[in-house]
């Protein structure tokens, strides 16, 4: 039996199994201990502190309890928290994303994924170079700036070499007022050398979904190619860090498995990010499985309902605060209104899971990672967000800024995220309208950054954010940033 121990650099002594087992027992004993209860919501609201907020985010064990409490009254109290944290930090500002897959060659079994090397129903497919800058400029041209690249795990197809040369050409491909400002990265677990490879590149994120972090459950789900090597994967952000980079986006992929034991196992992953290198991840994400090619999600025993969902969204923003949750389009419009309250605050828009999707005119099934549930246009979740009372934000000035690792837990506790991340949100989002926005869109999105510009509190940032505004409307300057 493995001692848990979060500083530990081996996976089963930072995610161990009876550690996970013992805080799912302790969680259902003390699901109805009202005293507890309280206190651990006492402790996970935010507090004001000078001009901005602290807030002291949950254990393990704490988020646990209050994920099985299973009185309607605790799910509104910890729906209302997590409510609180996302205005305090993140304002009413959603970061807009969206996934550029590469290649769907891949060399693992993974039983849940479409890509899994015995599917012969999927045609495989990699970009060329050239194909990757005409993806480029048709995502450039819906009006995006962020992107997260995906990619299957082949090492003859997909070496390291490819995924540089196509980060590269992303960061080239300069169309009409378009730019590709922040380039995250979604492919399998790797070695330190080529963390370091990607960190000279220049890329933002570095993501890996655990998919489970039940060991057996993974060891079956995976049972063939490198992937299957439960270790390697789990400890790869301890290997991102030490080559560089200090954005890790962590994720399970809820449906695998009983979503309790993933709950515990997310936290402590984060938990033991924060022991090691003093940072937790900068990103979670949410996934759930999805139907896909080859693929019946009903095959699998541990789907979630939607309440089920809301409530897990609602407790990770209160154990983690200071990271970003992501939601993708794998969730309907009306879930990802539901959650946008309960703490999201990035989510991507009009994406395409085929490997070229974007420059071909039709939504091509035959090479997609996953059935899409919104597919509405950019224009279409841009206008959704700000008339559901949010800010469509395409800022990447933090990374840009060097403002990486624990920077953003510093901006929330100086209250200098409204002098900051607010006219950010504002200035890339008055370059979205001016360039790609429908008229609708654009009236909707003029009114709110009139409003919104005068809730900057510093007075200087207010007026050169205001001045930026209008030079961007007027002058057709664009890329300023704070
Ligand atoms: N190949 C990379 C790796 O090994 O981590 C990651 C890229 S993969 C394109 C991105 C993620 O899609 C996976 O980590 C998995 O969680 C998710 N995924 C796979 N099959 C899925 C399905 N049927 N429904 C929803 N998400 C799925």
């Amino acid at each position: 039996m493995a001692l848990y121990d979060p500083k530990s650099l081996k996976a089963e002594e930072f995610i161990s199994h009876e550690e996970i087992l013992d805080t799912l027992a302790y969680a259902e004993a003390h699901k109805n201990d009202r005293e507890l209860i309280d206190k651990i919501l006492e402790k996970a609201r935010p507090k004001k502190n000078g001009a901005g907020y602290t807030c002291a985010g949950l254990s393990h064990r704490e988020a646990s309890v209050l994920l099985s409490a299973d009185d309607p009254e605790i799910g509104r109290r910890i729906e209302e928290i997590a409510e609180e944290i996302k205005l305090a930090f993140y304002g009413t500002r959603i970061v807009i994303f969206a996934p550029l897959y590469l290649s769907n060659y891949c060399v693992n079994g993974c039983t849940y994924c479409p890509y899994h090397a015995k599917n012969k129903c999927i045609p495989r497919k990699k970009l060329t170079q050239e194909e990757v800058a005409r993806e480029v400029v048709a995502l450039q041209d819906m009006g995006h700036k962020r992107l997260a690249i995906e990619a299957g795990e082949d090492p003859k197809n997909n070496p390291i070499e490819y995924i540089l040369e196509c980060i590269n050409t992303i960061y080239s491909v300069k169309h009409k007022n378009g730019a590709i400002r922040r380039v995250n990265v979604n492919i399998a677990a790797t070695t330190v050398e080529n963390y370091r490879k990607l960190k000279e590149a220049g890329i933002g994120t570095y993501i890996l979904f655990q998919e489970t972090y039940h060991k057996e459950s993974y060891l079956e789900l995976h049972p063939t190619g490198p992937k299957h090597d439960y270790d390697y994967h789990t400890e790869a952000m301890d290997r991102a860090m030490e080559g560089g980079i200090d954005d890790v986006g962590l994720g399970v992929l809820f449906g695998l498995e009983r979503y309790k034991y993933e709950f515990a196992g997310l936290l402590m992953h984060a938990e033991h990010l924060e022991a090691v290198h003093g940072v937790g991840p900068h990103t979670i994400s949410v996934p759930r499985l999805k139907r896909a090619s080859d693929i019946d999600p009903t095959q699998f025993d541990n789907g979630i309902d939607d309440d089920t969902f809301a409530k897990i969204t609602a407790c990770i923003r209160l154990a983690v605060p200071y990271t970003g949750i992501i939601i993708s389009t794998r969730e309907s419009e009306k879930v990802r209104t539901r959650l946008l309250n309960l703490g999201v605050s990035q989510v991507s828009g009009a994406s395409r899971t085929s490997v070229g999707g974007y420059s071909s005119e039709e939504r091509e099934h035959d090479t997609e990672q996953f059935d899409v549930s919104d597919t509405r246009t950019l224009d279409e979740v841009v206008c959704w967000l700000m008339e559901q009372g949010h800010i469509p934000s395409f800022c990447t000035a933090c990374y840009r800024e060097g403002r990486t690792g624990d920077r953003f837990m510093s901006l929330c506790k100086t209250g200098q995220i409204a002098n900051c991340c607010h006219p950010n949100a504002l200035m890339t989002l008055a370059e979205y309208l001016t360039d790609y926005a429908s008229e609708k869109t654009k009236s909707v999105g003029r009114a709110l950054i009139e409003r919104e510009l005068n809730n900057i509190p510093n007075e200087k940032a207010q007026k050169i954010a205001r001045e930026n505004v209008r030079a961007i409307y007027e002058e057709d300057r664009r890329d300023f940033r704070f």
